[in-house]
């Protein structure tokens, strides 16, 4: 089976990232020394004291909490939107040193939901395409030298956006805070908008008070999509709240 589907994990974040960014935070108004600090937000509630820093924008210690993720089953085509997020770190699967389609007969590839809809017969005419694709792929991968990092590096410019990649991507906090704003928003395309509600589900686990409210703008506030407004927030809020309760 070639088609495969946005999978994220979790795989590292910093540990109690919620202390991390409130220690941070504590020490710009307090005089006292950092151990001091680290026993008072080890030792008490910080829910309240984020929330303040979310109000009045204080987002620089926000930065102080990192999240890793693995991501798998997506597009070429993802990885040209995610990786506009400058402020984010990535490691890529390699089109050079992993050949397509080896030891299979055709690439794994994502098949768009709106082709899906079209039924059996679009969705077969799709994975023709995809397997003919793989088939340029071999005849210039063996014109070219053979399955090697050389030949292979060239013979990828007939793959399509829909090849498979995979990644390790890493965000602070903020930048996810941010990230979450435009990529949940219904107006961000189907497939980053689905990694992203992943990963906000995902980050909504571990430190819930951080990101209680993430996701599209109209979550926490109104839209800002002006005229392009999908008049869908209440479910939005609903979907968000969803997976505040680990549905
Ligand atoms: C719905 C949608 C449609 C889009 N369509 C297009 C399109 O048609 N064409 C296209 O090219 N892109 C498109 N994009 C991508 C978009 O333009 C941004 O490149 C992408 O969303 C990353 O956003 P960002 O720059 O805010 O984020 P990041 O790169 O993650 O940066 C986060 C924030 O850091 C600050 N920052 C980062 N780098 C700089 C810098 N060099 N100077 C000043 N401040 C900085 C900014 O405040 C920025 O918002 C689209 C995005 C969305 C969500």
């Amino acid at each position: 089976m070639a088609q495969v589907k946005p999978q994220v994990t979790l795989l590292k974040y910093t540990p109690d990232p919620e202390q991390t960014i409130a220690l941070a935070a504590k020490l710009c108004y307090s005089d006292a020394t950092i151990e001091d600090l680290k026993d008072g937000v080890e030792s008490g509630d910080v829910s309240k004291f984020i929330a303040r820093l979310s109000s009045f924008g204080h987002m620089s210690p926000f930065e102080h909490a990192s999240f890793t993720f693995g991501i798998e089953g997506v597009s070429r085509a993802l990885l040209a939107q995610i990786t506009r997020h400058r402020l984010a770190s990535f490691s890529v699967k390699s089109q050079r040193y992993v050949a397509a389609g080896k030891n299979v007969d055709v690439f794994n590839y994502i098949i768009p939901p709106s082709i899906e809809e079209l039924g059996e017969e679009a969705v077969k005419k799709y994975q023709d395409q995809m397997a003919t694709m793989q088939r340029w792929y071999n005849e210039w991968q063996g014109l070219l030298g053979g399955d090697c990092e050389k030949s292979n590096e060239d013979a990828r410019f007939v793959l399509p956006n829909a090849a498979e990649t995979k990644m390790v991507v890493t965000m602070n906090a903020r930048e996810l805070q941010h990230f979450f704003h435009l990529r949940c928003c219904n107006r961000a395309q189907w497939e980053i908008r689905e990694v992203a509600w992943q990963m906000l589900g995902l980050v909504l686990q571990v430190a819930p008070n951080v990101f209680c409210t993430s996701g599209p703008n109209c979550v926490a506030g109104a839209c800002t999509e002006g005229a392009k407004c999908c008049g869908k927030a209440k479910e939005m809020r609903e979907k968000q709240q969803g997976l505040k309760n680990g549905q």
